[in-house]
């Protein structure tokens, strides 16, 4: 308590004294009364708590500046001149001031001025209020590190970038000295990652890039040995002093602190600061703290460079990994989204599994990446390998198409060596280039498109990617995922199309085709169902629903005693090929009770290309149990002769396309030709799409036997087609 300041009466000084005593079980609240009219403040009153907390004695503190225990550089304008002398609201008026005390500890205080006012007194006098806030402060910080460094591992942020976050935040509010702040984490094998301060100069960073580890390491060893904190200060002495020896103008002073786990030394923070600054005895505790989250980033960041490590290659083909090589480019592209991905595999890849084995497909693929490797233009191509026949390249080239053409053909001029043998391959390559627009999953997934075309077509291939493409692969896909719901819905029905005796003009059977009405109530053709069923194996189940109904149908019939008609039913060479397509056939007709004359089974006459002798086979099985069976579309491909003669096939049906110009001489020529052929090898003949009458007689004329068309009638819903039997009697 001050005797010396005549303007304060015994009253007032005792009130001050008491407001200390009021606020004994808070934050320590020092109060200060100081004269605003002189303009360095000086203290005309400071009470025993104020006193306690700057830590100097009663002497030195009145009299001096208000400021005198603050760092220039945090005076504000001597706090915006106490907040316009406040006098103007005659508001308490409240902020943060840094309090140096004589020991040079910092403590941050939260401040209130307030004006004093008493009767006759000429000098305005201001209170301020002061309360240590320093460790609440210290732990918002370190909360406030806390949350965000969850954040950045919620969204995957690369730890180097957290570890460098966690340095900016500190080097941000930890004091108000000027601080850089840098960390290094030791490896096991005494390697060190370095977060340097953006503070340093690039000589600096230079320097620490440069320094020899183990050197610093086994250093900081010998001295943290000394010391029971782990802290270091000042360490201008080696390795560290030339470290900093650069920025002497700036940063001259350096504290370092072991972060440690038990006794193992994991690493080392160091804070750079400037010899005319103040710096706060380092609180250990406060770093403590903050390391067992440094220590949390770390811990993650090694047990995703193991994993990473892990998924870095692939193990088959020592190439880099799809996930390796996906990062990369996704590294590159968001820099320049140029360039190109292609996706590259040898069309004879499973027959040289088939003869050599696994490995030799592996040897394969990493022989044609170490010529492409040798081909690179540019050091930023990768390749990687994609599946398990297949490789995947990032060419940052622009004139791709061109150079991939030259590449190509220097991969496949000369011979790979397998298992002692030389192999010849043929490449095929989908190609899709890099723009702004599409994701790099979209091109990788883009030049597999391009690359699944490029696989259909003979030799070596090179597909570019093109949109309309991915439309109607997007079509397709989507056609798919309706079919598998429209499967389980049951939503695809058998329409009948009757079949007339061309000479009598009466229905002798029907073809069942399949009909789809989505549940939108969208017809959806069978020219856009039916490829996609058949590229994806949906199209057994199709047509076992479509044999249930043409079943059914009879089924019904029967019951009633109405005459029954051969159906023809259409089989994809995947159904007719399946293993147990003729023992279904034969268990589905026995639970419904229908003869197989009932049944005839419709297959395109290329089926017979894919395996001769399977199909003649399965031909005469189907035949043995009753069976006809029907070339569908005849003429339509390669037709050979040979099959009329060698496949058992009781109908042919000659192909739309021929009778839609049977005006033409040649084709009436090629017509009259197959129905005399057949009838030779007594072969019934059907004629497709006959929409004319003009068609149905020339047909007739030259012995064709049955007619199928819009002419006659169009597809048909079964209550419709048993109607029209019921009209026609
Ligand atoms: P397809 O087996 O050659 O069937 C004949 C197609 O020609 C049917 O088309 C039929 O409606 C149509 N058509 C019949 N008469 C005429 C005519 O006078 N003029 C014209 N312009 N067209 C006529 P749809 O029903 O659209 O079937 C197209 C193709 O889809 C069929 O050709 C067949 O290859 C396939 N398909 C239909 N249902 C099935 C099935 O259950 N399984 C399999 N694998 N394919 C089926
Ligand atoms: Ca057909
Ligand atoms: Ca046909």
């Amino acid at each position: 308590m001050n005797k010396h300041s005549p303007q304060l009466s015994d009253e007032l000084m005792d009130w001050l004294q008491n407001f200390n005593d009021e606020q004994k079980h808070g934050v320590i609240g020092g109060v200060v009364v100081f004269d605003a009219e002189s303009n360095d403040y000086p203290i005309v009153f400071a009470n025993s708590s104020f006193i306690r907390l700057a830590g100097y004695n009663e002497q030195e503190v009145i009299g001096a500046s208000l400021f005198s225990y603050q760092m220039p550089s945090e005076n504000q304008a001597k706090l915006q001149e106490i907040q316009g002398k406040i006098s103007k609201t005659n508001h308490p008026f409240m902020t943060k001031m840094y309090i140096i005390t004589k020991e040079n500890n910092i403590v941050q205080c939260e401040v209130t001025f307030r004006p004093l006012q008493f009767d006759g007194n000429a000098k305005t006098l201001y209170m301020a209020t002061f309360y240590n806030i320093t460790e609440q402060t210290k732990n918002e910080m370190l909360y406030d590190i806390y949350r965000r460094t969850m954040q950045s591992y919620n969204q995957d942020k690369d730890p180097r970038i957290i570890l460098s976050d966690i340095c900016k935040t500190i080097e941000q509010q930890y004091t108000p000295s000027d601080i850089a702040c840098s960390l290094i984490l030791y490896d096991e094998d005494d390697t060190a990652q370095k977060i340097l301060s953006e503070k340093f100069s690039q000589k600096i960073i230079d320097a620490w890039n440069k320094i020899e580890m183990s050197t610093c390491i086994s250093y900081l060893k010998k001295a943290l040995k000394k010391n029971s904190t782990y802290t270091i200060e000042n360490v201008l002495t080696e390795p560290y002093s030339y470290l900093l020896n650069d920025d002497r103008t700036h940063y001259d002073k350096a504290i370092l602190i072991a972060i440690h786990d038990e006794q193992k030394l994991m690493g080392t923070f160091m804070i750079a600061y400037s010899q005319n600054l103040v710096l706060e005895k380092i609180d250990v505790s406060f770093f403590q703290q903050l390391f067992v989250v440094i220590k949390a980033v770390d811990k993650y960041n090694r047990q995703q460079k193991k994993s990473w490590r892990y998924i870095y290659r692939d193990p088959n083909t020592g190439l880099y990994s799809l996930e390796y090589f996906k990062r990369k480019i996704q590294e590159k592209i968001s820099e320049c989204p140029k360039g190109y991905i292609s996706i590259i595999s040898p069309k004879e890849y499973d027959d040289i599994v088939n003869i050599y084995g696994r490995k030799a497909g592996y040897a394969l693929l990493t022989q044609i990446a170490n010529r492409m490797a040798s081909l690179k233009a540019n050091e930023n191509d990768i390749i990687a390998s994609f599946v398990t026949n297949a490789l995947i390249i990032y060419t940052s080239e622009s004139s791709e198409r061109f150079n991939c053409y030259k590449k190509i053909k220097s991969l496949v001029e000369s011979p790979y060596i397998i298992e002692n043998s030389e192999i010849y391959i043929t490449i095929s390559v989908g190609v899709c280039p890099i723009d702004d627009d599409h994701s790099l999953e979209e091109c990788i997934r883009h030049a597999d498109q391009a690359f699944s075309k490029s696989m259909e077509k003979p030799g070596d291939h090179i597909q570019l990617f093109n949109d309309e493409e991915n439309d109607r692969i997007y079509r397709q896909r989507k056609i798919y995922n309706q079919i598998i719901y429209g499967l389980k819905e049951k939503e695809f029905r058998a329409y009948l199309q009757p079949k007339l005796s061309l000479q009598t003009k009466k229905i002798i059977g029907f073809e069942a085709l399949a009909r789809w009405q989505i549940h939108d109530g969208n017809m959806i053709y069978p020219d856009e169902f039916i490829p996609v069923a058949e590229h994806t194996g949906k199209i057994i189940e199709i047509e076992d629903m479509i044999l249930e109904e043409v079943l059914k149908w009879l089924f019904n019939r029967k019951y009633l005693n109405l005459p029954l008609y051969q159906v023809a039913v259409n089989a994809s060479p995947q159904h007719f090929y399946k293993k147990d397509f003729v023992d279904n056939l034969v268990a589905k007709l026995r639970q419904y009770q229908i003869d197989s004359c009932y049944i005839k089974i419709e297959i395109t006459e290329n089926i017979g290309l894919a395996d001769f002798k399977k199909a003649s086979t399965i031909i005469s099985c189907l035949k043995l149990h009753g069976f006809e069976t029907s070339m569908d579309d005849f003429g339509k491909g390669f037709s050979s002769l040979n099959y009329l003669t060698e496949l058992a096939f009781a109908e042919i049906k000659i192909d739309k396309s021929f009778i839609d110009h049977i005006d033409h001489p040649k084709t009436f020529a090629i017509i009259r030709t197959i129905v005399q052929l057949a009838n030779n090898l007594n072969i019934n003949t059907v004629a497709e799409g006959i929409e004319y009458k003009e068609q149905s007689d020339i047909l007739s004329d030259i012995g064709c036997d049955v007619g199928q068309g819009y002419h006659f009638y169009k597809p048909m819903t079964m209550d419709q087609a048993n109607q029209l039997l019921n009209e026609l009697g």
